[in-house]
């Protein structure tokens, strides 16, 4: 927690950052705005180190006004790097850029409404305009925010979760009908095995480690499977353990640790099942859950063929993990009664992810893990609403049902085509025929794939909206027109017309629940999220009988009208006013399947390993500690042993000398995509690290530049942040 109060100390904000400590994640405060782990009971100081980060970073007592944008150019400010954008603090008003001074200049509120409704207005067609959305825009930002897309007449709104869960989304939904976790909090207290796939929950979920400590103290088995050997999956101090903390002494987490290739994962899995059907084979009844795959599944015959046509040599090879390790995990697996299978972006941003998190889904199936208590599937959020905005419509691929309620609750047609995903709005931006880009939170430059692409893309737009609460790269890729949108925080109190408002958030397991900020805002002139939209909303919808300032003036008609168009919401002004709020509940859960079959089913799909050229090394991009998203709260990443840099790359040592480098070298990371195409990161430092020879690891968004932005996962359009061939070679010797 030291790391956390020097966080406070560095960003001025030991009153306000404390204050708001004091009401984080607490039934009567505001939703920590870092990840997506559920709060769990009401009690006091219940944050993590990153969530403090976080905290401190949005009550900052530093401040960016108009004689900051003055001093700099937009040139100067590009040239600084992520973490210093990040430090210079909280933006107080509204800006637009000015390309003759190349300054950004104080605008007006009316104003920029005024310049983005006339943008929208003059675009031939509505598809010509993209309304990005961040994870942490509230529920009811977001709701509005896809009105007013759709009012306008498009359905092109990409979000966040295009690039981090949308391939859990399509697994799960073909799977077992329903994209979300089927977990609550209360099973991973009654369950007998946790399965932790490509996730490091120490940095980037941290509170879970309290649950899997709690887990791992009753007796459940921890099966961490990731190639890093991550620091939080091995073991962990509470920090409200006084006795741990005083002696240092650690209590383990993962009972079991594999480290698979990047990219093994699914292999990994196929040994498992392999292991439990020959098991069963063996001794029929001691392996599988009959009456479960007869009752309540589909498609177990030619998974079970699959399984047995693949090789144990394929298996051990495509995993690099040894068949006895396999078994090993497999037995462990078969003799928990009960299990829950989490993941995260270690096996969402691959080609084959949509395919790999199926068999995370099958191994479930064999034993009827899930729907029913201690067990289920658990794809752990990243971003503290993401999966609540895609329940308001947040989406590209919105449903007739939903656009049907939609259009009857305000009297309109909602557009009913398909809509551009990030993937499809970055080339659509970079081919011209999406001029206008609006970013509700988020920093869609340095978050999307192949940056140097990405970056031409938002300079070709003819406007860039960005409606953020600090300073950061995207605000430097400007379109010919750019505004910048300050708007309020979560810890910050919302009046309207003098009433305080709350917003509300979904967390990983489906809970919603209202979040009220109370810090006195950054300034006097920052608007709400949902305010700013209705802004918007006016301006480029001169004739639209939608209500959008009583709206914006009182959430509470948001949250009705979201009770009569969202399924599960309905009376949900009197639910959020239960503290901790509600369980909105999963289908799969409660083992209805709503997919086509009305069967939870076994899909298969061939083994299939990437091409790498002769040296290419698999590269992963990871977070450091220090780092949340592209946020870059600092350059240590002290679990990883490293300080004051941001360009490290990890290498198994073995790699390292077939390559003749040598701890700290000056390397270049080189990538040569499908066509040929060469792209570079250059001058990262070569660490060794414990991780599997072939693969490396190294920080986005510094290496965001090698992911081609068609390399994408299969059925998810998810960019490949898990799996990039790169070359690793001496820094400017050009890898001859
Ligand atoms: S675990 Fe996530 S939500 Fe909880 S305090 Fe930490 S960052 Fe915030």
């Amino acid at each position: 927690m030291w790391a956390g109060g020097r966080a406070l100390i560095r960003e001025r904000a030991l009153g306000a950052g404390s204050l708001a400590l004091l009401r984080v994640n607490r039934a009567d405060g505001f939703d920590c705005p870092g990840c997506a782990w559920p709060e769990g009971k009401d009690q006091a100081l219940d944050f993590c180190e990153n969530g403090l980060k976080a905290v401190a970073a949005e009550t900052t007592s530093k401040r960016i006004d108009t004689d900051f944008f003055a001093q700099h150019t937009v040139a100067a400010l590009s040239a600084q790097s992520d973490y210093w954008l990040e430090q210079q603090g909280r933006l107080v008003r509204p800006m637009a850029y000015d390309q003759v001074s190349d300054r950004y200049l104080p605008i007006s509120w009316e104003r920029a409404f005024e310049r983005i409704g006339s943008v929208l207005r003059a675009l031939p067609h509505p598809d010509q305009a993209a309304f990005y959305t961040s994870g942490r825009t509230s529920n009811e930002a977001a709701f509005l925010y896809q009105l007013f897309a759709r009012a306008y007449g498009t359905n092109n709104l990409p979000d966040c979760s295009n690039m981090c869960h949308e391939s859990s989304g399509v697994a799960l939904n073909e799977s077992i009908g329903t994209g979300k976790g089927t977990v609550t909090l209360e099973d991973f207290q009654a369950t007998d095995c946790i399965l932790m796939f490509g996730q490091n929950p120490g940095t980037n979920h941290p509170r879970m480690l309290t649950t899997l400590q709690a887990a791992r103290r009753r007796g459940a088995e921890i099966i961490a499977i990731n190639p890093l050997r991550e620091a939080g999956l091995k073991s962990f101090i509470h920090p409200k353990d006084a006795a741990s903390m005083v002696t240092g002494r650690a209590s383990p987490i993962a009972s079991l640790y594999l480290t698979p290739l990047i990219g093994g994962d699914m292999a990994l899995v196929k040994g498992m099942c392999k292991h439990l059907l020959e098991a069963e084979a063996r001794q029929p009844g001691s392996a599988l859950d009959h009456p479960f795959i007869s009752g309540h599944t589909t498609g177990f015959p030619d998974f079970a063929r699959d399984i047995a046509d693949t090789s144990w040599d394929a298996i051990e090879s495509g995993s690099g993990i040894p068949r006895n390790a396999l078994i090993e995990a497999a037995e462990r697996y078969r003799n928990a009664p009960s299990a829950i299978a989490c993941w995260a972006m270690g096996l969402t941003q691959h080609k084959a992810a949509v395919a790999t998190i199926q068999y995370v889904v099958n191994l479930l199936l064999l034993r009827g893990n899930i729907g029913r208590p201690g067990a289920g599937a658990c794809p752990v959020r990243g971003h503290s609403n993401v999966q609540g905005d895609r329940t308001m419509g947040i989406t590209e691929h919105p449903g007739p049902d939903f656009l049907r309620r939609l259009g009857k609750r305000f009297a309109f047609l909602p557009p009913s085509a398909p809509g551009a995903d990030v993937v499809e709005t970055l080339k659509a931006m970079h081919a011209g025929t999406i001029k206008a880009f609006i970013g509700l939170g988020g920093n869609f430059a340095a978050a999307t794939p192949d940056s140097a692409f990405a970056e031409t893309a938002l300079r070709k737009c003819s406007l860039t909206v960005h409606i953020s609460t600090k300073l950061n790269r995207s605000h430097l890729v400007t379109g010919r027109e750019a505004l910048i949108l300050p708007c309020l925080g979560r810890s910050e109190a919302d009046l309207r017309n003098g009433a305080r408002q709350r917003i509300t958030v979904e967390d990983s397991m489906s809970m919603v629940h209202a979040s009220i900020g109370r810090n006195a805002p950054a300034g006097p002139e920052l608007l709400s999220e949902p305010a700013i939209v209705a802004g918007m909303a006016k301006a480029a919808l001169l004739e639209s009988a939608i209500p959008w300032d009583r709206l914006a003036n009182d959430y509470d008609l948001i949250r009705d009208s979201i009770a009569e168009v969202v399924p599960g919401f309905s009376e949900f002004n009197a639910k959020i006013a239960r503290p901790g709020g509600f369980y909105l509940g999963n289908p799969a859960g409660r083992r209805e399947w709503h997919n086509l079959e009305g069967k939870a089913r076994f899909i298969t799909a061939p083994l299939e390993s990437v091409p790498l050229r002769p040296g290419e090394l698999r590269l992963m991009t990871i977070r450091s500690h220090d780092q949340y998203n592209t946020t870059i709260y600092g350059l240590d990443d002290r679990y990883r042993g490293v300080k004051n840099d941001r360009k490290v790359v990890f290498l198994n040592a073995a790699d390292m000398r077939e390559r003749g480098l040598v701890s700290g070298a000056s390397v270049d990371l080189i990538g040569e995509d499908a066509l040929g195409a060469v792209r570079k990161a250059q001058a990262f430092t070569a660490t060794p690290y414990d991780i599997p020879a072939g693969c490396a690891a190294a920080y986005f968004p510094e290496t965001n530049v090698l992911v081609p932005v068609d390399s994408v996962a299969d059925r998810s359009n998810t960019p490949t942040s898990k799996f990039i061939p790169v070359r690793v070679v001496a820094a400017g010797s050009q890898g001859n």
